[in-house]
Parts: C-alpha cells; structure tokens; sequence
C-alpha cells in the first residue's frame, strides 16, 4: 500500500491528523505504541476531556514564538472544534468553568470513539502496539524504523508527520521520540521541563504544608510576569492544585512565586472596619470568617491570630497584611514527567513553516501537537493546539 503519509502517534494531534487527511480523501498510516488510540484523551480531565477552552488565544500559550498560533488558529479555530465535535461525534460541549468546554455526556470516550469512526470511514490505516525507533532521510523521502508487535520492520513514506507527544506520563505511552528525531536531523529544540505540574517544598517549612495536606483554598498566585486565581491544594509534600499548576509552567528552579490568600478583599479595610466596630475580635476570629479553622491555626506559625484588632500594632497589622496577601513560596523542585500534564519546550517553531508545521529543511517532515514548543495553560488549550496542528499538518499531506 503506498500511502499519502504516515503518521507517528495516536493521540490528540495524530488522530486529528488521520481523520482530517480521510475526508480530504487521502490515504494515510498511523503508528501508535500502545494497544489502543488516545489512551490521554481516554485519562484527560478526569476521564472527562477538557477538549477545548472558549477563551483560546496566543496568551494562553508558552512558547519562544507564541506569535506562531495565529496563522494556526487562524486556520483551525476553536469555534472550528465545536461544530467538528458536534458534527462527526454528536459531542456538545458544556463548559464548566472559566470557558472550559467538555463533552455534555462526560465522557473521554465518545470523543476517541469520533475520530476511530472518521478513520474507519475514511479508509485510514492503523497500526497498534508499533513503537518507531528512529528515522532516516532518504531520497525522496523518510524510513521509518519500528517494532511492530515484536518485529522489526522498515518503512519508506514521501511524508512524514511526528505526532508523537512530549515526555509526560511514560505509562500511557510518552516518548522522547519527536526530541530525538528533531536532533538526529540538526533542528533547534527549545529546552523542555515537566509543565502544569505540582510542585514540592522541602526543608522548615515541609512539615507546615503537610499539616494543611488535603486543604484547598481559593487563591491568586502570582510572579513579576503572571498572575492565576483558583484554588491551590496543600499536599504532604507540597503543592498542587489548579492555579499551582499554572504558575508551574513559569517557574524555574530557584525562584520564588506569591500568593494572595485572599484576593477577593483588601485586609486592611477588613481590619479597619473591625476597629471602627471596636476591635474587640481576635485577628483569627476576623480570619475565620474568610478561612477554615484548621488554616487559621496553621498561620498562627506566622502571625499573632490571637491578638486582639483593637491593640493590634503598626507593624503587626503589616505582618498580617503581608503574610496573607503576599505569602512567599520557594519549591524544592516539581513532581517530574510522571505527574506533569505537558511539556513545556521542544521542536522550536523557527524550524516549521506557520502554515503547514512542515519543516523548513525537510520537505514532508512534520511536527505537530506537544512535540512542539507550544505549552497551553490548563484548561482545554494543549487539547486545541493539538486539534489545530493536527487540522493544518493534513491540508498539507
Ligand atoms: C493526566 C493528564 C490530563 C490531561 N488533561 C487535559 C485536558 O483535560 N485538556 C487538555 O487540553 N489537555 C490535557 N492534557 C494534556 C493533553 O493530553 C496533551 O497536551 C495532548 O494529549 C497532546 O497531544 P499529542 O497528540 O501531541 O500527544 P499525545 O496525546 O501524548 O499522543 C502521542 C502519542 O504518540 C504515541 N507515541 C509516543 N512515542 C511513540 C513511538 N516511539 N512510536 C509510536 N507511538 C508513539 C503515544 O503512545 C501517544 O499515544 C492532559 C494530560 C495529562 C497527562
């Protein structure tokens, strides 16, 4: 069978790929490690899928060229997505919050179960349990080397799409093979890290963490270039939760981030309007009324929570102030590939043309989806990304 393309990675971006080249009415082959498609749709947002965000634009992006998703996103809009999930899956989307849209149904499944049917329908060929080792440049073309059910086996293809993902959760199948590819052949990689990640805190401060594990509270976290609201989570070995991961993706080892504990009020007018009314609470009985009593005695390592407002001093109204509008955090490091949702980095978009995500030096390689340096932020945008690359990689095949 000579084929249009083939394509390396049964996820997000590969199987838009396949699916979008079927009813184009090419021909295509996609090589997929594990035993079945998807297997991170099949997990994503809680086996829910966060498929796309309402909101999607370059600046919820992370990228050395975030300017590179207009011409995508151009092609492939959000708006794209929906009337493509609602056409070919019967998916409607509902969004939940912050403009996150996951199918009504709630279930992962029915969206793998779309693109199975397009592929079907449309002819597309698929390979499972076949994991590529490497490839080569021939004339004319690519060899793909790969093992295929225990067998080694070569093939020849004129193009080349590398939908194969970044380096998190090796269990559902990542691989470095998109970085090692785009090395082999001389190309920039951008350098990669775990992204959306929870982060851990070691040394004095460990033990006050893990004594709030299982603790949420609503939040806005920020550093000199970000800033996220919504609830971070105390673990016992640090910290997790929605805007946690957030800010993950922008934190080095070594800095230092800040949270707003309670972004919602000024605690100075909070502390003003208690003494114009006498002063006769405690600072923990004013901060129980916007905390639990298990955190309130938790910044009492802090704070002087059983002062009373009304002889409250200067400077200890400034360390109150201070501590729960500008609480300072130093993580040890972060959680690793295993319990990261993306990568941050890879494939430099200096190497793609913007309209195609073909490379500039190798007519009919491709790269799309999380192989590339473009890191969504949580919420539905790596997913759009990966539809996107997916979409405009097939107009080109
Ligand atoms: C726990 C979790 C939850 C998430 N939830 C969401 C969410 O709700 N919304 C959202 O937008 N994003 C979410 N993400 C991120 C999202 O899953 C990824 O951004 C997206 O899947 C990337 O798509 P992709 O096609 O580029 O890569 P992948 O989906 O990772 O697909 C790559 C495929 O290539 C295969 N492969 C790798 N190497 C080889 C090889 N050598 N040979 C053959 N096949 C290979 C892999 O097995 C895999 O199936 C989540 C991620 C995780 C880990």
């Amino acid at each position: 069978m000579v084929y249009d393309a083939v394509i390396i990675g049964g996820g997000a971006c590969g199987l838009m790929c396949s699916a979008q080249a079927g009813l184009l009415g090419k021909r295509t082959l996609l090589l997929e490690r594990n035993d079945k498609l998807g297997a991170k749709i099949l997990i994503s947002g809680g086996g829910r899928c966060n498929f796309t965000n309402l909101h999607t634009s370059p600046t919820n992006f992370i990228s050395e060229n975030p300017n590179f998703l207009h011409s995508v996103f151009s092609r492939w809009s959000v708006e794209d997505t929906l009337s493509f999930f609602r056409c070919y899956g019967g998916i409607i989307g509902e969004e939940k919050t912050l403009g996150q849209l996951f199918p009504k149904s709630n279930k992962a499944k029915d969206v793998v179960s779309m693109f199975s049917k397009l592929m079907y329908e449309t002819h597309q060929d698929v390979w499972l349990q076949t994991e590529v080792r490497s490839v080569e440049k021939l004339d004319g073309g690519y060899s793909v080397h790969l093992l295929r059910q225990g067998v080694e086996e070569r093939l020849h293809c004129s193009k080349l799409v590398i939908a194969s993902g970044g380096l998190p959760v090796g269990k559902l199948g990542a691989s470095d093979l998109a970085l090692r590819v785009a090395r082999h052949f001389g190309l920039s990689v951008v350098p990669t890290a775990p992204a959306l990640v929870p982060l851990t805190i070691t040394g004095k401060d460990a033990d006050w963490y893990a004594s709030l594990a299982g603790n949420s509270i609503f939040a806005r976290v920020f550093n000199s270039k970000i800033s996220f609201e919504e609830n971070i989570l105390f673990t016992h070995w640090g910290l997790s939760g929605p805007a946690i991961l957030q800010i993950s993706s922008y934190w080095r080892p070594g800095d230092t981030f800040t949270i707003d504990l309670l972004p919602k009020f000024r605690l100075e007018e909070l502390i003003k309007t208690e003494r114009s009314l006498g002063g006769k609470r405690t600072v923990g009985q004013l901060l129980q009324g916007y905390f639990t009593r298990k955190f309130v005695d938790a910044l009492a390592k802090f704070i002087p929570v059983h002062v009373k407002i009304a002889s409250l001093s200067k400077v200890d109204a400034k360390l109150i102030i201070d501590v729960v509008h500008r609480f300072p955090v130093k993580p040890a490091g972060d959680k690793g590939y295993d319990k990261a949702e993306v990568m941050r980095g890879g494939v430099s978009t200096t190497e793609l043309n913007a309209g195609t995500l073909e490379s500039k030096r190798y007519p009919g390689l491709y790269f799309g989806g999380e192989a590339v340096d473009i890191t969504g932020w949580l919420g539905g945008f790596n997913f759009q990304w990966a539809w996107s690359s997916g979409h405009a990689i097939a107009q080109d095949l």
